[in-house]
């Protein structure tokens, strides 16, 4: 593989899955995307809703290169209060988004993006349900294999991987906002390249992306490094109630928090990397009460606990150490069902 990014716009390389997963995705489910894409005029990208830097930076990447390939384009999330995360909106290709009521009722084929399941297209989801083909490219182990077709590979570090191969195999090139994009998905999932995720094919896509000339100073400034005052109020609130018990630390910070202060819920999505650092827990778990009154639970574990199949048991879904559902109980109850799961995990 050539690290010189000129090179590759003439020949696309092999993508070297460094973690043992080459292959991991059948050729012909490649071969029949290309087909599919080939043949469709018009084509639907999706993501999981409240999008994270995987979801929205691997369905603009792939919306940019679909474009130039002179299809028409419209990318979309199913969120019922249609908005780009604060944390986000530094993404270029923001303009080919549309809200879920402007998305085509029944695409001829709709790609999806870092979503495990048809619920987690949320209002999207009834499109989805008529789309005449859903491709679905993700990294989540308890992918639901939905869809009619699945570029799943759950070894990936993030989907910006595979979306990068799939823009590889398009024929499409990087530049440095498609760059921007993949990067975003890529340092998301990867915890800033902290995660056990963080192979060298992982560091070796990240040259090739840096090589664009993104700026990553200004890209981990906008996801990480800054934030209204008004989170640090309610970051005090959630850290003055954070229990420990048995290796387990948790919190909860509920609408009147926030409202106190006027957060947007999107602002919360950072306490979680504050509550896991907690020495004396395995695993931690912040509830976080939505616009709408329910509770979307982060849960994180350091490896020996299995959080991702306590969440799927829950209903919700992830991975080992990251992952998270969305409860309609109590916070005492749901901490209960959760302790639960946690017993058997
Ligand atoms: P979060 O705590 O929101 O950063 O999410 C951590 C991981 O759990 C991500 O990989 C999400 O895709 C997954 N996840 C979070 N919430 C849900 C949910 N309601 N259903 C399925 N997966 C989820
Ligand atoms: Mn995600
Ligand atoms: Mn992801």
């Amino acid at each position: 593989m050539t690290p010189d990014v000129r090179d590759r716009a003439e020949r696309p390389p092999r993508i070297d899955f460094s973690n043992g997963a080459a292959g991991a995705i059948p050729e012909s489910a490649w071969d029949r995307t290309l087909r599919l894409i080939g043949k469709a005029d018009e084509i639907a990208l999706a993501c999981h809703v409240t999008p994270d830097g995987d979801a929205l930076g691997s369905m603009l990447a792939v919306a940019f290169v679909l474009r130039s390939m002179g299809k028409r384009v419209v990318a979309s999330f199913g969120d019922r209060h249609f908005a780009v995360p604060r944390l986000l909106r530094f993404l270029p290709g923001q303009e080919m988004l549309v809200p879920p009521a402007e998305y085509p009722a029944a695409p001829e084929l709709l790609i999806t993006f870092d979503t495990s399941t048809f619920e987690r297209l949320g209002l999207l989801s009834d499109n989805a349900a008529r789309a005449r083909e859903v491709v679905v490219v993700d990294h989540h182990p308890s992918n639901a294999g939905f869809g009619t077709l699945g570029l799943i590979d759950a070894t990936a570090a993030a989907t910006a991987v595979l979306a990068e191969e799939l823009i590889y195999r398009l024929g499409g090139r990087l530049d440095r906002d498609i760059a921007t994009c993949l990067y975003a998905g890529l340092v998301t999932d990867t915890g800033s390249f902290r995660h056990s995720s963080t192979t060298p094919a992982v560091h070796e896509m990240a040259s090739r992306l840096v090589a664009t000339g993104l700026r990553t100073d200004e890209i981990a400034r906008e996801l990480w490094d800054r934030s209204p005052f008004a989170y640090l109020k309610v970051l005090a609130a959630a850290l003055d109630r954070a229990t420990l018990e048995d290796g387990l630390v948790w919190t909860y910070i509920t609408r009147v928090d926030r409202a106190a202060y006027g957060l947007p819920y999107a602002e919360l999505e950072g306490i979680i990397d504050i509550v896991r650092r907690t020495d004396e827990a395995e695993v931690a778990v912040v509830l976080k009460e939505d616009d709408q009154g329910s509770w979307q639970v982060s849960t994180r574990s350091k490896g020996t606990v299995d959080v991702g199949a306590a969440c799927a048991a829950l209903g919700g879904g992830g991975h080992h150490n990251a992952a998270g559902y969305t409860s309609h109980d109590s916070v005492e109850d749901t901490m209960t069902a959760f302790r639960r799961q946690l017993r058997k995990a």
